[in-house]
């Protein structure tokens, strides 16, 4: 298999573009389609500081590295955040390889933990409970970094969600029939105390995410969360990586399919004005904000 562009060994083959590309290429193709993404939706300003949440784990290390890099001659300040849920035999792997990742690219990092925010870890609050530990560990997670960027100043929040995270979150609304759901953010608003949210990485497919990694030697092989099998995510992650071998693209249909429906179904869901959460301040639809909600059910007092 040789490079589409210049003839040399290729190490990629992107089926769903019908290119090969040497590592050279690959490279310059996969920080030119993130540049494209954060330009394209006018997802970074001049002068402005950013939260990255950084996890450790692949997506998010690339991440910041990939922003360090199309984001070098800009004026704009990158801050890594990492939250450490409290999960043994997993966590503390991942949380290395995010302080190396900062420490390496000199970025400054701040760590949060469940414990310090809930008072208890991940793994005390989801023991005999009915809703999947994911669940939890999402709201609180989302939570705890949105009370941390603005503790720090930040303008905005990037995640490393993926093409493949985005197309299975899509597809498990799909599942679940909760269009409403997805359509709950569109078009995107300011909302008072929401920190803007921001994902550079969501057109770039996981697969490409990974070699993009190894060919930079930030490669981190990490072991999977160990809640990750009991969620639904895992099994819509299975069909898709299935039908994505078979039919490649199916991923991309995915996401601008949504996209074209989302467009015509602009302004058919009310997007409510936000309120404070009663207990802690932070933006809710009404009332509790969804962390105070499973902290009340889990019986922990903030
Ligand atoms: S797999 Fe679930 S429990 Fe584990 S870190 Fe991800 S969201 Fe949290
Ligand atoms: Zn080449
Ligand atoms: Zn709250």
């Amino acid at each position: 298999m040789i490079c589409s562009k210049c003839g040399q060994r290729a190490i990629v083959s992107q089926r769903y573009f019908g290119l090969h590309l040497c590592q050279d290429h690959f490279v310059q193709d996969f920080e030119r389609r993130v540049a494209d993404t954060v330009q394209r939706n006018d997802m970074v300003k001049e002068g402005e500081r950013i939260a990255v949440a950084v996890s450790g784990g692949k997506d998010s290390t690339a991440l910041l590295f990939c922003l360090r890099r199309i984001l070098a001659k800009r004026d704009v300040e990158l801050v890594a955040v990492t939250v450490d849920e409290g999960i043994a035999g997993y966590r503390d792997d991942t949380i290395k390889a995010a302080r190396d990742i900062a420490d390496q690219l000199a970025v400054e990092q701040h760590i949060v933990s469940f414990r310090e925010e809930y008072g208890y870890n991940l793994d005390e609050m989801v023991p005999g409970k009915k809703v999947a530990p994911c669940t939890y560990c999402g709201v609180f997670r989302k939570n705890a970094l949105n009370r941390a960027a603005k503790r720090l100043g930040a303008d905005k929040v990037a995640t490393g969600h993926n093409l493949d995270d985005e197309a299975q979150t899509i597809m498990m609304n799909y599942l679940k029939g909760d269009f409403e759901r997805l359509m709950r953010f569109r078009p995107w608003r300011a909302q008072k105390g929401l920190v803007p949210r921001i994902k550079p990485l969501r057109e770039m497919p996981e697969k490409e995410i990974a070699l993009y990694c190894m060919v930079n030697g930030i490669f981190t092989e990490s072991r999977e969360c160990p809640y990750a099998p009991l969620s639904l995510r895992a099994d819509v992650r299975d069909m898709m990586n299935g039908l994505e071998s078979q039919f490649p693209g199916t991923k991309q249909s995915t996401v601008q399919g949504f996209e074209k429906i989302a467009e015509r179904s602009k302004g058919s869901y009310v997007q409510m004005d936000l309120a404070a959460c009663q207990k802690c301040g932070e933006p809710c639809v009404k009332g509790l904000c969804k962390a105070c909600d499973l902290l009340d059910e889990i019986g922990i007092k903030r």
